[in-house]
């Protein structure tokens, strides 16, 4: 039987399988090590002449790092090996020698993004997409309980009227499509049907700014509630998003320590967050330093600041309405603003964006012809006003920065295995 890496040092004096690729490899006298590694951790296997013979021996001895092997043995305890155990091989077979691995130390991050395909094997990547497979299934175990269906939106939508400047456009039969920016629209179309649903899928966005918290193609999960006002919207975000820290902090802190993140610190990350209107939030920012003009959207370094001086995840609430989207709605309690709220965390900035939308046809119709937007592209979007509408509200986060949030991780390419970015289209 196979046995993971992770599991050898649980087979004390048995024998035992493992396979992998060779991880590292050191000769010492008449004895080789073979440091294994297989998806779940790493196993050293010592390879003796006389219990291998000649031939093996030999082949061990000349392997190169990555080839892929089977290796039986018996496993010692060994304080010495990592993991606490070592397995003294009775038998190596080489599945596949491999050329010499073009990846050794200190190469430069350009480089390692050109052989990401082979980088992705390295022990940080490794960490980080285990830890990405349970966050995603984490949140969506979540919304599952609370009984919110899963979706499956279009990519590919009619360009809109707006003609963004970050919508990536293509020739589509005689006509012009563009790869979608956001599920959200059709996530409301939805709830007339199921009443609480959401997306996980890909958002395209032609983004030119290269910061750490951009790529071109982002994970964006976006749930969508029918009679849910901004306040209910607020605290769904707060439970999705402890629940899934609170699990990756029970189940795989050896993946958060592994990676350098502070567990205790994950550990607070409980609902209630904190919550700052927009207009005070502008003045806590320059107090701390920063150069805010009321009226702007936050910038990075902005939002750097004020997500900094909490210790948990903040909404900032109320943006004025000229500056956010036409869906959103205008608080009646303060004209002039909408109901929305992003929510900002330390060390990334915004991690969600979301607000009660437009329910009344009137209203919407009002926002849009104030906007100048084009009323043909969005004719089905309107009609779903017409016919039985609800209040309803939704908000869009974005996996990959929720990632780089709870693994510590400090750019938001190495959350995604191939990342898109606007100068990197390969491999
Ligand atoms: P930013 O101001 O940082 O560009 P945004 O206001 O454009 O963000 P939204 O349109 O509200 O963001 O999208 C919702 C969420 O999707 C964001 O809070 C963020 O987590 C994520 N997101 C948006 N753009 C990107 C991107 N280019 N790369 C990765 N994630 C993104
Ligand atoms: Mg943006």
């Amino acid at each position: 039987m196979i046995c993971r890496t992770s599991e050898i040092s649980k087979q004390d004096g048995k024998e035992v399988t493992i396979r992998g690729w060779v991880y590292r490899q050191r000769i010492l006298g008449d004895n080789v090590f073979l440091v294994i590694r297989d998806a779940f951790g790493i196993a050293q296997c010592v390879i003796k002449k006389d219990a291998v013979g000649e031939k093996m021996h030999k082949e061990a001895s000349e392997i190169f790092i990555e080839s892929s092997v089977v290796v039986s043995g018996t496993v010692k305890k060994d304080e010495r090996a990592p993991g606490g155990a070592e397995i003294k091989a009775t038998k190596l077979e080489v599945i596949s020698r491999g050329e010499a691995f073009p990846i050794q130390k200190d190469l430069s991050e350009e480089y390692l993004l050109d052989v990401r395909h082979l980088w992705l094997r390295s022990r940080n990547m490794n960490l980080i997409m285990r830890a990405r497979h349970h966050i995603v299934n984490y949140l969506r175990e979540w919304l599952d309980s609370k009984e919110f269906f899963e979706i499956a939106p279009p990519m590919l939508t009619k360009a809109g009227g707006e003609g963004g400047a970050d919508m990536f456009e293509l020739e589509y039969f005689g006509d012009t499509a563009s790869l979608t920016q956001s599920s959200q629209l059709y996530g409301e179309a939805m709830i007339f049907s199921l009443e609480k649903v959401y997306t996980l899928a890909p958002s395209f966005r032609a983004e030119k700014s290269r910061t750490r918290r951009h790529l071109t193609e982002f994970w964006h999960l976006e749930p969508e509630m029918a009679w849910h006002g901004q306040k209910e919207n607020e605290e769904v975000q707060e439970q999705l998003l402890s629940y899934a820290i609170g699990k990756m902090v029970e189940n795989h802190s050896d993946l958060l320590q592994g990676l350098g993140q502070d567990v205790e610190k994950m550990k607070k990350v409980k609902p209630p967050f904190a919550r700052i209107m927009y207009d005070d939030a502008v003045e806590k920012v320059n107090e701390l330093g920063g150069k805010m003009k009321h009226g702007n959207d936050p910038g990075t370094e902005d939002e750097l600041l004020l997500a900094g001086a909490f210790d948990k995840p903040v909404f900032v609430k109320n943006y004025p309405k000229e500056i956010k989207a036409f869906y959103m709605r205008e608080d009646p309690d303060h004209p002039g603003t909408v109901l929305n709220a992003d929510l900002l965390v330390p060390g990334v900035g915004e991690i969600i964006g979301g607000s009660e939308r437009i329910w009344d046809y009137n209203e919407l119709m009002e926002r849009m012809n104030q906007s100048k937007m084009n009323i043909k592209t969005y004719q089905w979007y309107i009609d779903l006003r017409k016919y039985g509408s609800v209040p309803h509200s939704g908000f869009g986060l974005g996996i990959e920065r929720f990632i780089r949030y709870i693994l510590n991780v400090e750019h938001i390419r190495d959350t995604i295995p191939f990342p898109r970015t606007m100068s990197r289209l390969e491999p």
